[in-house]
Parts: structure tokens; C-alpha cells; sequence
């Protein structure tokens, strides 16, 4: 079992996603949920947290030298935010891709950001921007034991089996 759950873990890649305090707030959990799920890609974890300011310059340190940096941290520890991890071949980029770019007034319609914001400083949602930062937002934002290996049901239509 313990090679199963391995061979698994070591077979797609994993991404961490978080809908900010503003999508929360504005109801868009389940909308935002619904794009990653139905594409295909796999929920393996979900919670609910309110990030202390603290753990949002954690989250954010790369941008620390930026004049947003501070306005930023304080609104992801204004409420509850929606951490999650989703695996999918391919899930980091193409996550991305779903959110769109960082200013909505740039995000392509169709996206998430593009469909459901307006301005940079409220675009509701966060993704990993590369292997590196995901690998390192996962262990920030999550305990091993909370990642929750399993075969879905649906993966050998979406991937298929031979
Ligand atoms: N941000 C901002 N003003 C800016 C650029 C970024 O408020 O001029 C915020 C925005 O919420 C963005 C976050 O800082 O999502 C992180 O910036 P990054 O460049 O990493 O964008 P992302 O990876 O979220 O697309
Ligand atoms: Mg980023």
C-alpha cells in the first residue's frame, strides 16, 4: 500500500491554490472549486484558515521588497482563506492558466480571474508559480498527513489506462 500511495504521489505533480479572503467573501468557493474539479484535476487537500500576518509574509516573502508587500500580507490575514492542493499532470502551469494573469484587467475572459475580478489588489485567488515555489507552499501551508493520497474514480477516463 505504502508503494502504491509512493508510485502515485511520484506520478503527477501537486500545486498549491488559495482562494483569498475577497473570493471567499464573495462567495466563489464552490465556482473556483468547480473549474479545477472539473477539468480534471484531483483534490488531495482542503481547509479553511485565517493565515495570521505573520504566515502571510511567509507566503508572500518573495515580493518583500515590494511597495504592495504590506497591504497584501494584511488583506490575506483579513479572514478566511481557502488553501488547497490539487494534482494533475501538468497542474502547476495549466493552473495558472485557469487563474490567468495577475491583473484581471489583463486576464483573458474564460478565466478565473478574467470571469470574476476586477482590480490586482482583489484577484481572489492564488496559484504556484512554478515547482520550486509549489513544493514550498505545500509544506507551508499544510502537515504531510493532511495531503491525502487516492485513486479517483474518474482517472482512467481522464487519463486513460493503457
Ligand atoms: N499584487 C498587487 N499589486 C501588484 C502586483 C501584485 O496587489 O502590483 C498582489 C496580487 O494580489 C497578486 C499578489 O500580489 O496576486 C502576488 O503577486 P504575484 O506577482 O506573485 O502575482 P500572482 O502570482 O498572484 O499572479
Ligand atoms: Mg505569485
Amino acid at each position: 500500500l505504502l508503494q502504491d500511495q509512493e508510485a502515485c504521489a511520484a506520478e503527477f505533480e501537486r500545486t498549491f491554490i488559495a482562494i483569498k479572503p475577497d473570493g471567499v467573501q464573495r462567495g466563489l468557493i464552490s465556482e473556483i472549486v468547480a473549474r479545477f474539479e472539473r477539468k480534471g484535476f484531483k483534490l488531495v487537500a482542503i481547509k479553511v484558515v485565517i493565515p495570521s500576518k505573520d504566515f502571510a509574509q511567509k507566503h508572500y516573502h518573495d515580493l518583500s521588497e515590494r511597495p504592495f508587500f504590506n497591504g497584501l500580507c494584511d488583506f490575506l490575514s483579513s479572514g478566511p482563506v481557502v488553501a488547497m492542493v490539487w494534482e494533475g499532470e501538468g497542474v502547476i502551469k495549466y493552473g495558472r492558466k485557469l487563474i490567468g494573469a495577475t491583473d484581471p484587467q489583463k486576464s483573458e475572459p474564460g478565466t478565473i480571474r478574467g470571469d470574476l475580478a476586477v482590480v490586482v489588489g482583489r484577484n481572489i485567488i492564488h496559484g504556484s508559480d512554478g515547482p520550486e515555489t509549489a513544493k514550498d507552499e505545500i509544506k507551508l501551508w499544510f502537515k504531510p498527513e493532511e495531503l491525502v493520497n487516492y485513486t479517483h474514480n474518474a482517472e482512467k477516463w481522464i487519463y486513460g489506462d493503457n
